[in-house]
């Protein structure tokens, strides 16, 4: 973390008046995955006023829609944020920018996806930024890692993640024990 101290700032883990509390999954399918992921995460951690707390086993997992195209490598990361939700969704789509992602096919493969799954318990219909994430009750990416690190999750509106999780196909989602993702750079 780089710039003045802020003695105001909660630590990480405690929530303070200005600190939120973000889900976010990211994946990628192109090029080094794994080490993209990795840079994602330590990006986000540099983002201001926002800490990783906790970071999800890394799934390989089958493509989901769109063109035929590479597995993907995907995780959940829960990050505490001063950050407003569309000032998180310009750095997030800053970090894509980032890593080389083109936006050229909607679903279609992509160096890295970062999706706003939740928001404290924000629900929105606005299309720029649809809270919580309107497929994440439907994609096992997701919810598979997001149980892992928070077990009693709820995704806002719509019930029990291990719930929601429960009544999806599993198959195409395989959690990779040898890849690990650090909150930290070491
Ligand atoms: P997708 O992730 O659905 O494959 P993109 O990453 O290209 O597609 O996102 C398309 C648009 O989705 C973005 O421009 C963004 O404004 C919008 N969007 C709406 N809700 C969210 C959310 N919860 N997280 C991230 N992007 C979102
Ligand atoms: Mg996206």
């Amino acid at each position: 973390m780089t710039g003045r101290p802020r003695p105001d700032r909660p630590r990480p883990g405690q929530s303070g008046p200005d600190q939120h509390r973000a889900v976010l999954s990211v994946g990628s399918n192109l090029g080094d995955r794994l080490g993209t992921l990795q840079g994602c995460v330590l990006a986000i951690g540099a983002l201001p006023e926002t800490d990783v707390l906790a970071v999800s086993p890394v799934y390989e997992t089958a493509p989901v829609g769109g063109p035929a195209q590479p597995d993907y490598l995907n995780a959940v990361l829960v990050a505490a944020t001063g950050l407003r939700p569309l000032g998180l969704l310009t750095a997030t789509q800053r970090i894509e920018a980032d890593f080389g992602r083109v936006r050229a096919e909607r679903f279609g493969p992509r160096t890295l996806d970062i999706d706003i799954i939740g928001y404290d318990e924000e629900i929105s219909d606005d299309p720029v930024l649809t809270l919580p994430h309107p497929r994440a009750r439907e994609r096992a990416f997701v919810l598979a890692p997001w149980h892992d690190v928070d077990p009693a999750a709820t995704l806002p509106g719509q019930g029990p993640v291990a719930a929601l999780l429960a009544g999806l196909d599993l198959a195409g989602v395989r959690r990779q024990p040898g890849m690990v993702l650090r909150a930290a750079a070491p």
